[in-house]
Order: structure tokens, then sequence, then C-alpha cells
């Protein structure tokens, strides 16, 4: 088991997309699909850049 930069436990899992071997920071349920850092990324919606909630402005 590895730690990431935080110091927490990163859990290895099998990534619920592609099937690659990968890390999450957090213990997963089994309810849950989990994703590797790409799929993830595809899968996080595309207006959410910067994830500041920031999206009613308007320019
Ligand atoms: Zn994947």
């Amino acid at each position: 088991m590895s730690e990431d930069k935080f110091g927490r436990a990163m859990h290895k899992v099998t990534c619920s997309e592609c099937g690659k071997e990968t890390e999450v920071p957090f213990k997963p349920d089994g309810t849950r699909p989990v994703y590797c850092r790409d799929c993830y990324m595809k899968h996080k919606k595309p207006f959410d850049r910067g994830g500041g909630g920031g999206r009613n402005r308007d320019y």
C-alpha cells in the first residue's frame, strides 16, 4: 500500500471502464464504479472547469 502526498492511504483498484490498475485515495465501497485518472476525467462534467462552482458567470 502506498500513500499520496497528503499521507492518505491509497487503495489499489481496477478501473471500471478500461480495466487498468490504479489507486484511489478512498476506500471503494463496491457500490460505485471506480475509475483511473483518465477515465475519471472523461466522466467528469465538462462544465466543471476549475471546480469553483462559478458557472453562472457570464462573459
Ligand atoms: Zn480507466
